[in-house]
């Protein structure tokens, strides 16, 4: 047994604290890369009250129109091709137009008016430097997809909001809250802005602008640095489990697994888990992780270190604290409620985002109610 179990209760909390947060933007519910790794058919129903949801691929804009969404599909790399735009607008899909070709696309061929393709989500280029116009070429850009008929958002992507200090912020915002209020005076009063990823909901309140584009947050995760998922009242949208598969006691001075990374300092008992790299469970991990037993035998919750090399099948813990009747099969959280997955990130070196996006399709994937 290897579960993922998604908690749609745990979104829709997630999506309300966002709504919280940000009272007067609409949402634009971020579930590229498969929902975060969520599975995008497991969140959308939780996610019904979002205005619109992104996705980074027209692959993930299509399967998302196939279950159902019928709202606002934000394209948010555009189209790659010029056969893609003409998908997006028979699929009526809101593409981002951050470089001259897919301007070019958009000019020649123009969606009907009743399209959700004539919402463009204009990018420009505030500090980033990956997507988007400058200064001069997005002024240019609204102009003629203005002319053309086009309903405009402007939006820029920050490159720190998760750490509220960091200098570039302020420029990133001054240059979007400048350039938007240049093509509302030039170009129309009714171009709209989004700034804002879960990160910069957090952390600028007062630069929400008419669209949030939420991702992390809606998952149950920390956004920013110098605040944890509790303190922001997030429920973690997924649990991942493995169970008891053997156990065992090392004696001392033996070591466990390959590279025989850990010896026992003294007999010690262990529990073979049934989860690895195989999985998603991340193999650098540091001598600090750990997971939480629910011993089948009594129900109760044991915090157990993971010991040596994670396998791609298999890992063991130290289940010293566990009682003499601990339960084969007992079940093993490897992150959910404890320890968070921010936590098992911070321990593999690496952000919650890569830890959830690259699960594997070997666990089962289940729904919780
Ligand atoms: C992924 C993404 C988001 C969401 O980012 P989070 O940090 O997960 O909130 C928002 N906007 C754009 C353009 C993105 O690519």
């Amino acid at each position: 047994m290897r579960t993922i179990t998604i908690k749609p209760k745990a979104l829709t909390h997630n999506l309300y604290q966002v709504k919280k947060l940000a009272p007067s933007a609409k949402v634009l519910a971020m579930v590229k890369s498969n929902a975060y790794g969520h599975g995008v058919a497991a969140v959308l129903p939780a996610l019904q009250q979002a205005d619109g949801i992104g996705v980074a691929t027209l692959a993930e804009a299509l399967e998302a129109r196939q279950l159902g969404w019928h709202k606002t599909i934000g394209l948010i790399e555009g189209a790659f091709t010029a056969d893609e735009w003409q998908t997006a607008i028979a699929q009526d899909i809101s593409c981002v137009i951050h470089h001259e070709p897919q301007l070019m696309w958009a000019l020649d061929n123009i969606p009907p008016a009743s399209s959700a393709t004539r919402v463009v989500w204009l990018k420009y280029n505030t500090g980033m430097n990956r997507l988007g116009f400058d200064a001069k070429g997005v002024i240019d850009a609204a102009a003629q997809l203005h002319a053309a008929g086009y309903q405009l958002i402007l939006t820029t992507h920050f490159a720190n909001a998760d750490d509220s200090s960091h200098p570039l912020n302020a420029l990133q915002i001054q240059r979007f809250n400048d350039m938007l209020q240049i093509l509302k005076e030039t170009v129309s009063q009714e171009v709209k802005g989004s700034l804002c990823n879960s990160a910069g909901i957090v952390n600028f309140a007062e630069h929400h602008h008419d669209w949030v584009r939420p991702g992390i947050i809606l998952y149950g995760s920390s956004p920013v640095v110098d605040q944890s998922a509790a303190t922001l009242d997030l429920q973690p949208a997924m649990e991942f489990c493995a169970q008891i598969i053997a156990l065992q006691t090392v004696s001392a001075n033996d070591a466990i697994g390959y590279g025989s990374l850990w010896s026992a300092p003294h007999d010690t008992k262990t529990a073979l888990v049934s989860i690895g790299y195989g999985d998603g469970y991340p193999r650098v991990i540091s001598t600090d992780a750990y997971v939480t037993v629910i011993n089948a035998a009594d129900q109760q919750r044991y915090r157990c270190a993971v010991l040596g090399r994670v396998a791609m099948d298999m890992i063991v813990i130290d289940a010293s604290a566990m009682p003499a009747d601990t339960a084969l099969n007992s079940k093993v959280i490897l992150w959910g409620e404890a320890p968070h997955v921010d936590e098992v990130a911070s321990h593999a070196g690496t952000i919650s985002y890569e830890l959830l996006c690259r699960l594997s399709t070997r666990p089962a994937r289940i729904a919780a109610h």
